[in-house]
């Protein structure tokens, strides 16, 4: 039986946990220290307010130990806020026209894991409505795929994906821009894969475990 933890401190952790479930899988969630003593197979950081979910995975204890887990090879799916705890750079240039002074002013304030090798910029898709739908090309070895149908991306004050380091792999692109990449053992995605009823995503990371 493969057991998923699901950062669970804040944000959207509950409908990655049913999706996991759907796709059958157990799911713990992850809270405090202690919930770290029993083992799982791959760790999934969901999407929310990334300047407080560091905060609070320093507050619970929990940041250290995850940090050392991801980086000795655990499974790990970054949605949204995920990847920008993931991500090793944060950018704070860019075009701000719209994006509410306080969300443009916090746009590097994360001390995340920094162990996948992009670059990103908070807050950089959908600044005016905050959110929007749309769809992305599904690659497979840098091309699209054959068969792949367009997969369903919901973006929410999402991130946008600026460099990628050479041994990045690139899974989804939007407009010409990665949006899903992955690392070794660390898929990051600027969307909400918890959304939309497309499981691609999902099936990638599983297969990692
Ligand atoms: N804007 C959020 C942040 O910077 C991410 C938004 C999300 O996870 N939907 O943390």
């Amino acid at each position: 039986m493969t057991t998923i933890a699901v950062l669970a401190v804040q944000g959207a952790f509950i409908e990655h946990q049913r999706r996991l479930e759907a796709l059958g899988c157990t799911v713990r969630q992850l809270r405090h220290e202690a919930d770290l003593q029993h083992s799982f197979d791959g760790l999934v950081l969901p999407g929310g307010e990334s300047t407080v979910q560091a905060k609070l995975l320093r507050d619970t204890g929990l940041f250290a130990p995850l940090r050392t887990l991801i980086q000795e090879g655990l499974p790990v799916l970054g949605t949204c806020a995920g990847l920008i705890l993931l991500a090793q750079h944060l950018d704070g240039s860019g075009d701000t026209t719209n994006l509410d002074r306080q969300l443009a002013a916090k746009r590097t304030a994360v001390d995340g894991f920094r162990t996948l090798p992009v670059t990103v910029q908070r807050n950089a898709y959908g600044r005016q409505l905050g959110s929007f739908h749309a769809e992305g090309l599904w690659l497979e070895d840098g091309a699209a795929h054959p068969d792949g149908a367009p997969l369903p991306l919901t973006f929410i004050r999402a991130p946008r994906i600026e460099n990628v380091g050479p041994a990045v792999q690139t899974l989804v692109t939007y407009q010409d821009a990665p949006v899903a990449v992955r690392y070794r053992n660390q898929i990051g995605a600027a969307f909400h894969p918890e959304l939309d009823a497309d499981n691609r995503l999902y099936r990638l990371f599983l297969d990692l475990l």
